[in-house]
């Protein structure tokens, strides 16, 4: 497919970007825009070729940071394109598609609109994605089709028992107030890999997908679709992550507030930045530093490094009663893709599933798709870096060609 398409996430102060030649599903560029609104606003654009652009930049809102790095993808020195008629479509990372969005979509004023009624569950991300739809729209003009791929839609499959929490129904009815999940696309993305590995019908295999980041989530994919996932009615639910405590007894909120006369944005705070890995460990919510303290013999970090393991085997382990099986896991994400300390451990106390990964392998394997499980391991363990971007741009050019 002879497409040059334009992914875009963008952030409350921050808007990411790749160019991608779908002849090749190559990516020709991508950069960051940070600190967007604030007085110092601030550009990183890179080539496929090692052509690397950096500079601070002007960008009271999203509109200049898109002025901005269009002028990088189309400048003599750092481009990769003579002009943007050359990008035939625009896919946009959207956090959250609530019950509303089930497949990506072709972007309209409605769909526009209920991105933004969405915003009640994802305040700190569906109003940057409307204003970056916005500025993209303003930038490229009307005629070129802007898609929305949903972090939740891959979720959107979820029977009841896996989506409803226990609470008054009324607060369902009410406000929405159930699991959605997040990390779909990375969900989607590394479980069709898997099978396609595999060489298996996505619909005849049971598979666990670990996104293990900055945050962490887990999901039981059966029939090709979502059957369960950790995350909840925000990103906070599941396990400890870098800096979110994931799930935890509710009590301790309510009580925690209590005691330390907390509002609830404060406690969210809390359990979103101060919490997690970090919380625990009081070093660092960087998986690399934690892992080094423990190393040497710092306790806290070696019990927050611990932890977090037993939650993810915890985890995987209620998914095959959920499924009633599993066939493949699936580690994936900065943490999944590239710590063999973590999925050691992870699959070391698996002995019930019969899992066994290859050790020397597992050591060796950084940021590469490999299947890490040995030739007689009941239930196969592979690494598969993800690819939220590349999914985004399929999405895109299948909806455009419709
Ligand atoms: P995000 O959720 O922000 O996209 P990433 O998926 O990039 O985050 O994951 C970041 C995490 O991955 C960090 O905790 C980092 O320490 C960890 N990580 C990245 N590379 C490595 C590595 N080579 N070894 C161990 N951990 C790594």
């Amino acid at each position: 497919m002879d497409m040059k398409i334009l992914v875009v996430n963008a952030g409350s102060s921050s808007l990411k970007y790749q160019l991608i030649d779908m002849a090749d599903e190559r990516v020709m560029a991508k950069g960051l825009c940070e600190r967007i609104g604030t007085e110092k606003g601030h550009i990183k654009h890179s080539t496929s070729d090692g052509r690397v652009y950096e500079a601070d930049a002007d960008m009271p809102t999203h509109s200049e940071a898109f002025d901005c790095f269009v002028a990088a993808l189309t400048s003599d020195e750092y481009g990769v394109i003579k002009s943007m008629s050359e990008i035939n479509a625009v896919g946009h990372r959207i956090v959250q598609g609530g019950a509303i969005f089930h497949q990506s979509e072709l972007i309209n004023e409605k769909v526009l609109a209920d991105i933004d009624q969405l915003s009640e569950l994802a305040p700190l991300h569906n109003p940057a994605h409307v204003l970056g739809i916005r500025a993209c729209v303003k930038c490229l003009g009307e005629h070129v089709p802007q898609v929305a791929v949903f972090d939740t839609s891959f979720h959107a499959t979820m029977p009841a028992t896996s989506y409803m929490y226990a609470l008054p129904y009324e607060y369902y009815e009410k406000y929405q107030i159930r699991r959605y999940g997040a990390h779909g696309t990375s969900h989607r993305y590394v479980s069709d890999r898997c099978a396609e590995i595999l060489g298996v019908d996505k619909k005849d295999i049971k598979i666990i997908t670990c996104h293990l980041g900055n945050g962490c989530s887990i999901t039981a994919v059966k029939d090709g679709k979502c059957f369960d996932t950790s995350m909840g009615l925000t990103p906070l639910d599941g396990f400890m992550m870098g800096t979110r405590c994931g799930g935890i007894d509710p009590s301790a909120v309510t009580y925690i507030m209590d005691k330390e006369g907390l509002t609830p944005k404060q406690m969210s705070d809390i359990m979103n930045k101060k919490s997690g890995v970090l919380g625990v460990s009081g070093v660092s919510n960087d998986n690399r530093d934690v892992t080094k303290a423990a190393e040497e013999g710092n306790e806290r970090a070696k019990l927050a490094c611990d932890m977090q393991v037993y939650q993810i085997r915890k985890f995987i382990g209620s998914y095959v009663a959920a499924m009633d099986g599993v066939d493949a896991i699936v580690f994936t994400g900065g943490i999944g893709e590239n710590d063999s300390r973590t999925r050691r451990e992870v699959c070391a106390q698996m002995n019930y599933l019969g899992v066994k990964i290859d050790e020397a392998l597992n050591d060796t394997v950084h940021g590469k798709e490999c299947i890490l499980s040995t030739d007689d391991s009941r239930v196969k363990v592979l690494a598969i870096p993800t690819n939220e971007e590349l999914a985004i741009a399929r999405d895109t050019v299948a909806l455009i060609s419709k």
